[in-house]
């Protein structure tokens, strides 16, 4: 599971006390067009890692950037080919580049690179030309496009492929997903096929689909599985060449044995092998240097079961995970706290580990727009019996903090001075602190009752799941225990991320989605959820109002502790609906709260935001690691620089890692 940010909520952090620090001469804004920032992010402490770390770091950089072209077929088949022609297209030019028509279709380029393909990376939209048919197929001619037909229809007709992931209630969500989990097949089919192979009375069942493509064979549905000599080889196996490479320099044996078993998931494609190392992998505390790489996070695929590949390569920050070993240290107690029903707790929470990371490469589905936090592994029975890791990503906030100062944000959209000077001063701890509780404590919190099938929520448990975690994470940022642990060291700082919080989910987040449209990602349903149940259940207290200025509508927060009140007791049921697999309760909360925009309201706050140019969202171009090496081809150092551009960076991805062309 991974955790965003908090759209631009979270760039209020204009601080005098910041503004008056040496200006940092780094430069973090890259590139801006559409929806969209493009920023770049530090890795500070690189030179402090030994070299054996370094070239570690090295060869799983080179696996993760390998992985890239599975991402882009996974959501759409002919993603790889159109971008080939984009690209082509936009290197050959040799008209004005200030013709109105260029500038439109550079302006999608950079969206389609952005969202590894034609579906916005967010809403799963599928991208709007605004340059013309005609001056498009004359710019095509005499390149090199196999399916030139496919490629045009899904660029300008409407209706191909329209969205990458349909969720709407009552459709069949395969037949009009755009994604490539599955090929000809129906929901009742994908359905049928699943249901005859998964043993409900498992304890621990494989993450059935996880790694495989749907399609039919003679009228039969068969699965297509992502491996060496199956479905995506050529990409695997050079994922596996650098896995393999990254070996010889593993920091200890634990380490060794992780990647071999991912060496061996890869080659076999064996779902219990995967199982075994997600085991290992979250065991391993020790190692500095760690990655994910592999099918993992399932927000792609409306049935919540085939994973988009992605890879991240970090390393520990030591001084900051401090924060997280406090929290997991304590793990028993917050669990034993929790305002849910105690059958629905954990009588022993296993290895919650957490820390703070720093990430030296951003890859396949978290690039270019990347999470804040992660916890995996997201099998529920392994998370139950050996645990999770936690992240958070805190050179990646830390690029979102700096980029983001002076956007006068704040100055818009919160109530009062004192509410901004709250923000001001605890916002950046709380929301460091936010996302620890949530990933670190709340996703590995609960417990199903017996026989629960893990996925009984269906279309909605992604939602559920992160308003789970997050109730549990504003919980308790708002219990004295966090002053007890030093962890804030004033009673009203809490405030700070319940007022953003509430902002957030009731107003600022919709400036993500366009007029007329329903909220549909399940990090946004989750946010509205909460506020706007929150909302509606302290009407009768004014807890929460919404309050009109000059015109404007503001939040204003009068009781916080109610407020708590509030978030515990939504915690409370929605634990209770997903440890019993109660799905008519959890359809209905996100019916009632989490989908549905006030159009008017809406409409406000687009119209506030445009006086502001505050991109509704970022992501992040990577450092270059350029190995230096000796006359027999070791490597004798790792060099890490940050000039790359935008377009640059994505082309040379394109020609140097283009892990699926014949
Ligand atoms: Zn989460």
């Amino acid at each position: 599971m991974k955790q965003f940010k908090i759209a631009a909520v979270a760039i209020l952090l204009a601080t005098a006390s910041q503004s008056t620090m040496a200006q940092d001469p780094f430069d973090y804004k890259v590139d801006r067009f559409a929806d969209i920032e493009v920023l770049r992010y530090q890795v500070p402490e690189f030179e402090s890692l030994s070299l054996d770390q370094k070239r570690l770091v090295y060869y799983l950089t080179e696996a993760a950037l390998w992985g890239r072209d599975i991402l882009w077929d996974q959501n759409y088949k002919y993603n790889l080919p159109l971008r080939s022609l984009l690209e082509q297209i936009y290197t050959s030019y040799t008209g004005d580049r200030n013709d109105p028509q260029f500038l439109a279709f550079e302006k999608y380029l950079k969206q389609v690179e952005f969202a590894n393909g034609i579906h916005h990376h967010y809403s799963t939209d599928k991208f709007t030309p605004e340059f013309s048919r005609e001056w498009f197929e004359s710019q095509a001619e005499g390149k090199n496009c196999p399916v030139l037909t496919e490629v045009t229809e899904a660029i300008f007709n409407p209706s191909v492929a329209a969205k990458r992931v349909n969720q709407a209630e009552g459709e069949d969500l395969i037949v009009t997903s755009a994604n490539n989990f599955y090929d000809g097949v129906t929901q009742q089919e994908v359905e049928d096929f699943y249901a005859a192979v998964k043993d409900t009375t498992d304890l621990t069942p494989v993450s059935y689909g996880l790694n495989t493509r749907l399609t039919k064979k003679d009228g039969k549905v068969v699965e297509q599985v992502y491996k060496l000599d199956g479905y995506y080889s050529k990409a695997i196996s050079r994922i596996v060449d650098n896995l393999t490479r990254a070996m010889t320099y593993a920091e200890n044996d634990a380490q060794r044995a992780i990647i071999a078993r991912l060496i061996d998931f890869y080659t076999t494609g064996d779902l219990a092998t995967f199982d075994d190392y997600s085991i290992r992998w979250t065991e391993d505390t020790a190692s500095r240097v760690d990655f994910i790489n592999g099918f993992i996070e399932s927000y792609g695929d409306p049935l919540g079961m085939t994973g988009s590949w992605e890879s991240i390569v970090n390393f520990r920050n030591d001084e900051a995970s401090h924060r997280t070993e406090v929290l997991s240290s304590n793990a028993q107690w917050f669990e034993n706290h929790s305002p849910v029903d105690p059958r629905f707790r954990k009588d022993k929470v296993k290895g919650v580990s957490a820390k703070v990371i720093t990430a030296a490469i951003l890859a396949g589905d978290a690039y270019p727009a990347t999470p804040i936090g992660i916890n995996l592994p997201n099998a529920n029975w392994i998370r139950a019996q050996h645990g999770s890791k936690s992240v958070t990503i805190e050179n990646i906030t830390d690029a979102y903090d700096k980029a983001g100062q002076g956007s006068g944000f704040n100055e818009e959209f919160v109530i009062d001075e004192p509410t901004r000077e709250l923000l001001e001063k605890y916002l950046f701890i709380t929301d460091n602190l936010h996302t620890d509780l949530h990933e670190c404590l709340g996703h590995g919190s609960g417990r199903l009752m017996p026989g629960v099938d893990p996925d009984a929520l269906k279309a909605h448990g992604s939602t559920l799941e992160e308003a789970r975690a997050d109730l549990f994470a504003l919980y308790y940022l708002g219990d004295p225990k966090m002053l007890e642990l030093g962890l804030l060291d004033n009673p009203d700082a809490y405030k700070a991320e319940y007022y953003k919080y509430i902002l957030n989910g009731l107003m600022t987040q919709l400036m993500r989605i366009e007029p007329g449209k329903d909220i549909e990602e399940a990090h946004m349903r989750n946010r509205q959820l909460i506020a706007a149940w929150a909302y509606e259940h302290s009407k009768k207290d004014k807890v929460i109002e919404l309050v009109k200025h000059g015109g404007k509508t503001y939040v204003k927060i009068n009781d916080y502790k109610a407020l708590r009140d509030l978030f515990g007791q939504l915690l409370s049921e929605i634990q209770r609906i997903k440890s019993e697999g109660d799905y008519a309760a959890g359809a209905d909360l996100v019916a009632r709260y989490a989908v549905k925009v006030d159009p008017k309201l809406h409409k406000e706050v687009l119209d506030r935001y445009a006086t502001l140019d505050i991109a509704p969202y970022k992501g992040f171009v990577n450092p270059v690691y350029t190995a230096v090496r000796d006359d027999n081809g070791t490597i004798t150092d790792v060099t890490v620089s940050y000039g790359e551009d935008y377009l640059p960076q994505m082309f040379r991805y394109s020609r140097d890692y283009n892990g699926l062309d014949d």
